[in-house]
């Protein structure tokens, strides 16, 4: 069921309609992310909500570990009742409406339009994901170079989003930087909805659909869980339930990482899998521990590097101070730059038959992220000897951050799609894009540690980051020759 050939740089017309959508679905999450810490810690007369620097990160920590959490429900709507085309359509529409919310200026309407964006998202990042995949056959060699180019257009989408957004906010006001994300989804929308007719068929409908009984039954738990979502947004907003974000953080964390291992566990038991296909899960299994720990770490881009860049880096140049959020779109500049150079470089190693498994190019990217902490870990020891250091350090850093990216996360995207079970794509991406939201969590709780009254512990917060990723790298490493044969990557990819 592979798509014509002709249309987007060699790849399927298919590709474009899912680069544009997920472009502007990441301009708006990324433009308003990029706010959101400012605008929570932000004190009234600024307009803000004036939360302390301790909420406002348990928040920012809660809020995109739901919005990643939510690709589970997300991906088996799409499996069982929508199908991925409509999936994506009314995550889009929930996103736009919750950036709507965003833009109105009362007290309500934040937590409201949080809400909103993050089941948005849920609907719509793991299916538009899997149905990037679902443009190729298994014997397409294009799949990876095709995941290559969509993450281009993750990136360029919040590139986008850093400077409408951050333009909006510091030069008309925090909720005309919320309208500008509102519009950008719905830019990707309008194009979404002409260019539909470009995915393949068979996306237009749930590929492993629920009986009649089971759809009522699927849209009684939606009703009852608009209804419970509801009902808690209103007695937080009317202070009959009191939230502690920063006590709900350390728990969810736990139980998001055990639903993972549930969910996965379900679909390898009781998926009735062929025994071929539970050989897959277990290589995907090393991806999404690869994964997870890969973005505990790099994470710490919101969090604990940009507080380093605030208060150690020395940002004057001549008389100029290069803002600290600056240093934050650096990630996405050099993805751009760099994901030609990544997707030839698996042409090449192709033609010259280096396949290396999904999980080696993982490890590879987890222990070149490390190195970008041992890079930290002497950065720091400059900070801790009372000293601001160059900006060529964090530069450095995040380079190395975006090459581990490079090797892990479109590889990872383009493994879920390619091994998961054809019956569970959608919840496999799901179950994939949870490790987001293990990683988000954990990098919020390991950002903790970053205690500007105890400088001295710096440097060993990044050390003991930098080697645990080696470590994990090391035993994936290890685990090469077996992961080869779980993948059967060799049996199609010569011929
Ligand atoms: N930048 C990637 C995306 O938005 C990965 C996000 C993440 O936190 N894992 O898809």
């Amino acid at each position: 069921s592979s798509a014509p050939n002709s249309g987007f740089f060699g790849h399927p017309k298919g590709l474009s309609t899912l680069f544009f959508t997920e472009m502007w679905e990441r301009m708006s999450y990324y433009g308003m992310r990029a706010l959101l810490v400012l605008f929570m810690t932000a004190s009234l007369q600024q307009e803000g909500l004036g939360f302390t620097v301790a909420s406002a990160a348990a928040i920012y920590g809660l809020y995109t570990g739901a919005v990643y959490f939510l690709g589970l429900p997300g991906g088996w709507l799409a499996d069982r009742l929508f199908g991925g085309q409509k999936a994506v359509w009314y995550g889009g529409i929930v996103i736009m409406c919750g950036h709507i919310i965003l833009a109105i200026p009362h007290e309500h309407s934040f937590f409201i339009g949080l809400v909103f964006v993050a089941i948005g998202t849920g609907l719509l990042k793991p299916n538009i994901s899997a149905m990037v995949g679902q443009l190729y056959s298994s014997e397409d060699e294009r799949r990876d170079s095709g995941y290559a180019i969509y993450y281009m257009g993750i990136n360029l989408g919040s590139i986008i989003g850093y400077y409408v957004c951050g333009y909006f906010m510091e030069n008309v006001g925090w909720h005309w930087a919320f309208g500008a994300a509102a519009v950008g989804m719905g830019i990707g929308l309008i194009q979404y909805h002409f260019t539909l007719k470009n995915l393949p068929e068979h996306s237009a409908k749930p590929a492993n659909p629920l009986t009649p009984q089971g759809t009522t039954r699927a849209w009684a738990c939606i009703a009852a869980f608009v209804v419970t979502v509801a009902g808690i947004v209103v007695a937080a907003a009317t202070g009959a339930l009191i939230i502690n974000p920063v006590v709900i953080a350390g728990y969810v964390a736990i139980v998001f990482t055990a639903i993972f291992f549930a969910y996965f566990g379900i679909i390898y038991f009781k998926g009735q899998l062929s025994d071929d296909e539970k050989r897959r899960m277990w290589a995907l299994f090393l991806v999404c521990v690869a994964s997870a720990c890969f973005w505990s770490g790099f994470e710490q881009a919101g969090s604990s590097l940009n507080l380093f860049t605030r208060d150690y880096t020395d940002r004057l140049v001549g008389s100029f101070e290069i803002p600290t959020a600056w240093f934050q779109s650096l990630n996405a500049i050099f993805i751009i730059v760099l994901s030609p150079f990544f997707a030839a470089l698996w042409i090449n190693l192709a033609k010259r038959m280096i396949t290396p498994s999904y999980s080696v190019k993982c490890a590879i990217g987890l222990i070149i992220m490390a190195s970008g902490f041992l890079v930290m870990f002497m950065a720091a020891q400059y900070a801790a000897e009372g000293l601001k250091v160059a900006p060529y350090w964090l530069v450095t850093t995040y380079f190395l951050h975006t090459v581990g990216e490079l090797c892990l996360s479109p590889v990872a995207l383009s493994a879920v799609s390619r091994l998961s079970p054809p019956r569970f794509s959608g919840q496999m991406m799901g179950v994939f894009v949870l490790t987001y939201s293990i990683g988000n969590i954990i990098a919020g709780l390991l950002a903790g540690g970053f205690d500007p009254n105890n400088v001295d512990e710096i440097p060993y917060l990044y050390l003991q980051i930098a080697l645990f990723s080696i470590g994990v790298g090391i035993v994936l490493v290890l685990l090469s020759s077996k992961a080869k044969i779980w993948e059967k990557r060799g049996l199609t990819s010569t011929s």
